[in-house]
């Protein structure tokens, strides 16, 4: 993508160095902006990962796709892992594969850290100021003031002409923006939690499982997904109901958790030796979402990544849905010829749709993982893979749209719709497995999707 002096002789403050944030500062830079960006932590290109704690991320195609407006595609990729397929381990003992995509489509595996780093360093090679260890505070949203507390507690006022929140769930931008009557918000904390456990590589290197995959054990207990990471380990985590007959509970002893895990997963239990001291040591997470609107404050404030529209992680989304942020605010800025103004007040109103849509999408996959060990559902994932490899032009899965495609987020939840439609009616009349095999597509499935468009 071409640099522009479009943003030149702005001073704009982009707040959190987390993975959007650093992405957005490096376009904007790009444009000619005078860009810093504040991180509160320190920099995390010299500092050790909290407890060791090493997050596998999934990169998809949107998020590919950002990276490569700023050349970052190429080495974000020999970074990361490819997985083309999900393999769901049944509760009788054996396992269903389903692919992903077709022709090698895969979703990318890249630790948090490293892709995080890679960013940095993009930003600095931009002409970014840096600052760590340095939070924003008491932000003035009518005139972009913000007060900067640097490493020893020391804090000074400094003037921008616009400041970017990247700051992340908890964002205090929104909390800003909030407080001066801007904008309405629904934060929305879902009665699931996660921890996260590793499963080591072995002795002499290499996976305990196939490494293409997603592996997937869904049980009542819980939902348990681990991804592959480059260096032969498995990012585990496991997702489980906060109430109610949890295992998990909090009010459970820390032998009754690691007991109910070896029992509920025993595989996962052999093959990550540690998991009874790391469900004693680390305390689960919640999980939340975040809807807010409008995004901005006129010329002057404006969110974007999770800031703005925090989701559930169950379709892998966050992250590469933020890097689809920045694409779309760089596109504004190109097209509204860098009046900031314009730039913000579309960005919100056009991209919410998109976010409130994956939102949904997202909460909604967490349902749709916990079933993928029913034969009905795997028959459902074979049939509809048939379709589209016979009807390329007329049919994308909705899993494959959302990770393999550009499509607008808010045009994929319409699509799903009229293709659930019929694949709920041929499904009616599959009665034994693999009776799609038996579908002919061309004289049953050829005229569905004529009538639906
Ligand atoms: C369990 C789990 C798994 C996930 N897996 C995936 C996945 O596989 N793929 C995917 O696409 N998404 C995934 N996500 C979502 C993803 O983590 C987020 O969407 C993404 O991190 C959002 O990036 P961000 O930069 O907007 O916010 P953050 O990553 O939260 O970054 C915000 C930054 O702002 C800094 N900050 C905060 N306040 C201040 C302040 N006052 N001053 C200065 N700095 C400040 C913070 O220190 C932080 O560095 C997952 C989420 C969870 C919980």
């Amino acid at each position: 993508m071409q640099n522009t002096n479009l943003l030149a002789g702005r001073r704009i403050a982009v707040m959190g160095a987390g993975l959007v944030g650093s992405l957005c500062a490096v376009h904007l830079a790009r444009h000619g902006a005078a860009v810093t960006l504040l991180e509160k932590r320190p920099d995390l290109r010299h500092a050790a990962i909290p407890g060791g704690r090493s997050i596998a991320m999934s990169l998809s195609h949107r998020g590919f796709h950002a990276l490569a407006t700023v050349d970052l595609e190429a080495r974000v990729r020999a970074a990361a892992k490819p997985k083309t397929r999900r393999c769901v381990h049944l509760p009788t003992g054996g396992t269903q594969v389903q692919e992903y995509g077709r022709d090698g489509q895969a979703l990318w595996t890249v630790n948090r850290k490293e892709l995080n780093c890679i960013l940095l360093d993009a930003a600095q090679a931009a002409g970014v100021r840096l600052l760590f260890a340095t939070a924003g505070e008491d932000l003035d949203v009518g005139t972009a003031a913000l007060r900067l507390r640097g490493p020893g507690g020391e804090a000074r006022a400094e003037a921008f002409d616009h400041v970017i929140g990247a700051d992340g769930l908890f964002s205090q931008v929104r909390a800003a923006l909030r407080a001066a009557g801007v904008l309405d918000e629904s934060v929305t904390t879902i009665a699931y939690r996660y921890f996260e456990l590793l499963i080591p590589a072995l002795p002499g290197g290499g996976f305990r499982l196939d490494d293409d995959c997603v592996h997937i054990w869904p049980r009542p207990e819980g939902l348990f997904v681990a991804l592959p990471n480059p260096n032969g380990t498995f990012t585990g985590t496991l997702f489980f109901a906060k109430d109610g007959d949890s295992l998990f509970r909090d009010d459970r002893t820390a032998a009754e958790r690691a007991a109910g895990f070896a029992a509920a997963f025993p595989q996962v239990a052999e093959l990550s030796p540690d998991h009874a001291a790391l469900l004693a040591a680390n305390p689960p997470s919640d999980i939340s979402t975040v809807r807010c609107t409008p995004w901005h404050a006129g010329d002057k404030v404006c969110l974007i990544g999770d800031a703005c529209h925090a989701i559930v992680p169950f379709y892998a989304m966050g992250m590469n849905t933020g890097f689809e942020d920045v694409t779309v605010l760089d596109g504004l800025i190109r097209e509204c010829g860098g009046d900031l103004g314009a730039v913000f007040a579309r960005f919100s109103a056009e991209r919410k749709p998109c976010t409130d849509a994956i939102s949904d999408l997202s909460l909604r996959n967490f349902l749709s993982i916990g079933r993928s060990a029913d034969p009905r559902y795997h028959e459902r994932w074979q049939l509809e893979r048939r379709i589209w490899e016979r009807f390329p032009d007329r049919w994308m899965p909705l899993y494959a749209m959302i990770h393999f495609s550009r499509r607008p987020l808010d045009q994929v939840i319409a699509a799903a719709a009229r293709q659930n439609q019929v694949l709920d009616g041929l499904m009616a009349t599959m009665r034994e497995p693999q009776d799609h095999l038996r579908l002919c597509l061309d004289t049953v499935v050829a005229p569905l999707l004529d009538r639906t468009g």
